[in-house]
């Protein structure tokens, strides 16, 4: 069979969790929390399959959670998504972002791909037949930035899409609003259309704000916004997210979901509407997340590891070339194996073979977990 994507072999998260497991080591690799949800969450899910709540639901999304999203965005970011037209239930950002690119980048249309990049967009532009453009971030003492002149570069007539992450996975870097006023610089004018991925969203640290698009009309006026509840909510296992986009960009949207996975599960669906009533659990988030990446940088603190700033996500870079000048996928490799802390090597998010002496560790984890790591790595 020829293959449909020739260059994808399996994920570094599956492998570095793989060999995390089979050497016993602490897993700061793959992202995901170690410890469970809100009992109340759970509560509130088996609630709706003993009601009887377990055919179909809408397309779309039930109401409720399309309302309680709609909700939750305006008072948080000023910015009013109607629930019926502009916001869709997905299986997770993954397929969020999938049906997203599906739908509106043709064969031999330009994407525009910041590098770090999270690893499922370039192999969702092959498969709609795109062309990825890469623009590498700049690394420096003050951690990772966007160059905005080199994406105005990037830009060319059959440009049809960007794509950002603010959060971002791996780096830990934030857009700010000079970021996105620059961005709205290169898109004004234009109709490029606008992919956010904001999984990470509520957690920004240090009394930092989260720059979403929806902030910036300009902006939201032609972006797909990307969110997961198996972030916010410590439930990576469910794949339950969301799209919203203005009615033309969400109405081409939903022409694929519905061939795509048509709907997502439905009592998941119920219960996270009734969750999200209480706001408490996404405002405490970065609060809850903040506590453990001091803790983590605090027991770094003493060793050749390097911390890059991490001011949002569940993850910490760190430059390691005090330690070692073994290249990223290799050094990973090995501190897990002797060491016995899985990390991910950077190297493993760009397109072309870039070493930077860096790895990410998630640290989405028990404290117990996380001091247990330290010990390992702490002496390093
Ligand atoms: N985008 C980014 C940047 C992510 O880190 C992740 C999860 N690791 C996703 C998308 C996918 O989210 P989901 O699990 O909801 O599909
Ligand atoms: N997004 C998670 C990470 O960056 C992993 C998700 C996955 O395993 N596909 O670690």
């Amino acid at each position: 069979l020829a293959s449909r994507l020739p260059k994808v072999g399996t994920t570094i998260f599956t492998v570095m969790s793989a060999l995390a497991a089979e050497k016993g080591a602490v897993n700061l690799g793959q992202g995901f929390p170690d410890f469970d949800c809100d009992p109340a969450l759970v509560d509130a899910v088996t609630g709706a399959m003993r009601a009887g709540l377990n055919q179909y639901p809408p397309m779309t999304g039930i109401p409720a959670l399309r309302e309680a999203i709609s909700a939750k965005v305006s008072a948080l970011y000023g910015h009013r998504y109607d629930p019926a037209t502009d916001i869709t239930v997905t299986a997770g950002a993954t397929q969020g972002i999938l049906t997203a690119i599906l739908c509106c980048v043709h064969p031999g249309d330009e994407v525009i791909v910041i590098e770090p990049v999270y690893d499922s967009y370039v192999p969702a532009i092959d498969m709609a037949g795109g062309v990825p453009m890469f623009v590498q971030m700049e690394v420096g003492p003050d951690g990772y930035s966007v160059p905005w002149d080199r994406v105005a570069a990037a830009v060319t007539p059959r440009t049809r899409a960007i794509m950002i992450n603010s959060p971002h996975n791996p780096t830990g870097s934030i857009l700010r609003s000079a970021d996105l006023d620059a961005l709205a610089g290169i898109l004004r004018g234009t109709n490029i259309l606008l992919i956010s991925d904001e999984v990470y969203e509520h957690m920004v640290y240090d009394g930092q704000q989260h720059e979403s698009v929806c902030r910036h009309p300009e902006l939201a006026a032609r972006a797909f916004v990307i969110s997961s509840f198996g972030k916010t909510y410590h439930v990576t296992g469910w794949k339950i997210g969301y799209v919203a986009a203005p009615p033309p960009l969400m109405a081409e949207f939903r022409k694929v979901h519905q061939f795509n996975v048509f709907t997502v599960n439905t009592p998941v669906q119920h219960g996270i509407a009734q969750y999200m009533r209480d706001p408490a659990p996404y405002l405490q988030l970065a609060g809850f997340y903040q506590a453990k990446r001091d803790l983590f940088r605090e027991g770094l603190a003493g060793s050749r590891f390097k911390l890059l700033p991490s001011d949002g996500t569940y993850f910490q870079c760190v430059d390691y070339s005090a330690i070692s000048s073994l290249p990223e996928a290799e050094f990973a490799t090995w501190l897990t194996s002797e060491v016995g802390v899985a990390a991910i090597p950077v190297s493993a998010f760009y397109s072309k073979p870039r070493e930077s002496g860096i790895v990410r560790f998630c640290f989405a984890k028990k404290d117990d977990t996380l001091r247990q790591a330290l010990g390992r790595l702490a002496s390093l």
